[in-house]
């Protein structure tokens, strides 16, 4: 990256999400850049799960991750946006939680930030667009995929964080990316995490607009116990079948591709690699 007129050296930072992937490159990365500066966006609704992955990590790392904190929490921003809660179409916690908090910590300084998009993803990253701002994508140069990433993982020691027994994306513990299964993950794991997600949910009562995290359902409508025995039977069916289909797979790949086959939708790239 050309750093020409601004006299100031290239910074080399990676985002870590709590996820993955982004812990495997960090893994990757970590020789290849010895001057990486490492950071997470830290929401401040996080899993617990995360935190402690990433302090794990940072012991693989023998760095600080900076902890990148927004000037205003999602109850503000909730306010600022009317009450509309985020959504696929309506990303603003991304943007105001996430996005923001890297701009600011990044500057005008010319930056390469590298991405742990894999070789086998074909998706965009939600990234800054700030014309100091380079990406890079070690994981597509270097053709590495899941499997890859799976056993850079095991094999040093690391593993997978622990909420990938019940959920397959890192994140806000609200955050409207989850699926039904993970829910109910989410109900049956922090039940207090998710009475909290549940009290920013309101029906308004003179013109009938939800305000809801899913579009289809509310979380008390999501929480009857038949309901969450009918999404847990069919998380059960799925994951038989899978394990049919591939008896080798570990659990948590079968996991992540039964909740792909109920929805496919592309999470937050920026919260989720
Ligand atoms: S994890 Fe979900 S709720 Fe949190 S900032 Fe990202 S998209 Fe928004």
């Amino acid at each position: 990256m050309d750093n020409a007129g601004t006299g100031k050296p290239v910074r080399h930072v990676l985002g870590l999400s709590g996820g993955k992937d982004s812990a495997a490159l960090a893994l990757f990365m970590r020789d290849r850049v010895p001057q990486m500066e490492y950071f997470f966006c830290d929401t401040g609704y996080e899993l617990a799960e995360t935190y402690e992955y990433l302090e794990r990590l940072e012991a693989f790392l023998g760095k600080p991750v900076v902890r990148l904190n927004p000037e205003r929490d999602f109850d503000h921003w909730l306010n600022i946006y009317g009450g509309y809660l985020p959504s696929q179409r309506m990303r603003w916690c991304t943007r105001m939680l996430k996005l923001k908090p890297f701009e600011h910590y990044v500057g005008e300084d010319p930056t390469m930030t590298y991405i742990a998009i894999r070789a086998d993803e074909d998706r965009e990253g939600y990234i800054s667009t700030k014309p100091n701002i380079t990406a890079v994508y070690p994981f597509k140069e270097h053709g590495i995929g899941k499997q890859d990433v799976l056993r850079m993982l095991d094999d040093c020691g690391l593993g997978l964080p622990s909420y990938y027994r019940w959920r397959t994306r890192s994140g806000c513990y609200f955050c409207f990316f989850q699926r039904k299964a993970e829910w109910v993950g989410l109900k049956e794991n922090h039940p207090e995490l998710f009475d909290l997600a549940k009290r920013y949910e309101k029906v308004d009562e003179e013109n009938g607009i939800r305000y809801t995290w899913s579009q289809s359902e509310s979380l008390s409508e999501l929480e009857r116990p038949e309901r969450v025995a009918e999404i847990k039977r069919k998380q059960e069916d799925a994951l038989r079948n899978a394990r049919r289909r591939a008896p080798s797979e570990k659990l948590f790949q079968i996991f992540s591709e039964t909740l792909n086959e109920e929805d496919d939708t592309e999470p937050c790239m920026i919260c989720n690699l």
